[in-house]
């Protein structure tokens, strides 16, 4: 059992359509038992979300919104060319799903609010209707295939907007559902992104999340791997548009893979490998457009141990210091730190604290910086009028370099290597952290510097 998803840009057309079912039915040819999960059409969703709010905000537009979304699906269906009875079963399929979104937007327009769940409603429609496409598509090649909305099985709690899926009743639903499915030989075309609360109320699983559509398949359906086709040939070293010597890094573990996504490189949401991780289901990440290339593993227990594998990179960041001579006395003054700081609902991204106890530094997304601050002053007004507390400040425009790959800290020269590259052109690291993990090693250094350390770094690991 395989399960394959297709990303947005993967279905942006009907020649990219096409060129989808050419691949489905190339692998299927060795995977006979296959299931599909696929996006909206590229630029869809953000479109429905923009037709939601215009609705809400009484502004007539929306109804132009939609109507362009339905005659671009129209145009794509006639470029198709297909058969004229599926092309009229999926014009008429197409129809009813455009009047369930009009009645949506009229219902928000006469509310004049656009509440959370009426947004993922709203959301949802594209991969509906992509998935009808591509379903109609691969039965004009006399692939038996069946669209299926995921509403069906995935269940969520209602968090609309970013739910959080019931993995072991979604595996139920989801056997009951597509089993029999691929039992009688037929593709079952999943919507990527949507599911539904207990209750039926549909939900979204959050942007992008049509990818971790694909995993809870891969779980619920026991497949032996989820592959991931997107538009570039896997998962790269650095930032293509900062380092363009970049490569594809062939096997990464979950964990270096969700070390990589939280420092800011565009991998997988780390939610995402959640279902697979359990089961050690490896989940292949590959290129549409390129498909010869064999893409990215990401797999339990990969090879390479101890070697860098990614350096990435996040921009917008403040470096936080609580700093004072007096902070070696004072007890709790992190826990006090860190406590104010998670009250005010900011995510700390990296942390460190000198030895000698006379600073604590830690970096937060720039705009949170002001709030922060004032709140750290008011927290230790007693410290600092004594003097225990010299100064709380924030320094702007950084960045947060990481440098990712399983058993960096037992791997002797890692940090030598990165901070020569890094002296050899006068690049000044301002903070260090060696996570207790041994995934990653990240710097802090001025956002002006921050791509060109980025480029030093990988040239000394991938020169
Ligand atoms: N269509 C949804 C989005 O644009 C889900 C996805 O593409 O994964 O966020
Ligand atoms: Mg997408």
């Amino acid at each position: 059992m395989l399960v394959m998803k297709f990303g947005g840009t993967s279905v942006g057309d009907a020649t990219r359509f096409q060129h989808v079912a050419d691949l489905i039915e190339r692998v299927r040819a060795r995977h006979p038992r296959l299931a599909v999960v696929v996006s909206a059409i590229a630029g869809v969703t953000d479109a429905l979300i923009r037709l939601g709010h215009q609705a809400a905000r009484g502004d007539p537009g929306w109804a132009a919104t939609l109507e362009a979304l339905a005659a671009q699906h129209r145009r794509t269906v006639d470029a198709l060319a297909l058969p004229p009875a599926e092309a009229a079963a999926l014009e008429e399929a197409l129809r009813a799903g455009f009047g369930q979104a009009e009645a949506v937007a009229r219902a928000v327009a006469a509310l004049g609010e656009l509440s959370p769940s009426a947004l993922d409603r709203l959301a949802g429609f594209g991969e509906r209707w992509s998935a009808r496409i591509l379903a109609a598509v691969l039965r004009a090649r006399g692939v038996s295939a069946e669209a299926v909305d995921a509403d069906a099985f995935v269940v969520t709690d209602d968090r609309f907007g970013e739910a959080s899926p019931d993995l072991e009743r979604t595996r139920e639903r989801a056997r009951a559902h597509l089993l029999p499915l691929l039992e009688r030989g037929v593709l079952p075309v999943v919507t990527g992104f949507i599911g539904a609360t207990p209750e039926g109320r549909p939900t979204t699983l959050g942007r992008g999340g049509s990818d971790f559509s694909a995993t809870l398949l891969g779980y619920a359906l026991d497949a032996e791997a989820v592959w991931i086709w997107t538009d570039v040939d896997g998962v790269m070293s650095a930032d293509p548009r900062i380092v363009p010597e970049a490569r594809t890094i062939p096997e990464l573990s979950y964990i270096e893979a969700a070390e990589m996504a939280y420092f800011g490189a565009k991998v997988l949401h780390p939610r995402t490998l959640l279902p697979c991780i359990d089961r050690r289901i490896p989940v292949r990440i590959r290129n549409t457009f390129n498909p010869q290339h064999p893409g990215t593993w990401i797999v339990p227990e990969p090879r390479g141990n101890g070697q860098v594998k990614a350096v990435t990179l996040i921009k917008g960041m403040s470096l936080i210091t609580v700093e004072g001579r007096g902070m070696l006395g004072v007890p709790g003054v992190a826990a006090r730190t860190f406590a104010t700081v998670a009250g005010l609902g900011v995510n700390i991204l990296m942390i460190s604290q000198s030895s000698s106890e006379q600073n604590i530094c830690f970096v937060i997304p720039a705009a949170a910086a002001p709030r922060v601050v004032q709140a750290l002053r008011a927290a230790f007004e007693r410290e600092i009028a004594r003097r225990d507390i010299e100064d709380i400040w924030a320094m702007d425009r950084v960045a947060i370099i990481a440098v990712v790959g399983a058993g960096l800290r037992a791997t002797p020269g890692i940090a030598a290597r990165v901070f020569n590259a890094l002296g050899a052109c006068r690049i000044n690291v301002l903070s260090i952290a060696q996570g207790s993990s041994e995934y990653n090693l990240s710097l802090v250094v001025a956002e002006s510097e921050a791509e060109e350390a980025v480029r030093r770094i990988h040239a000394a690991f991938y020169g």
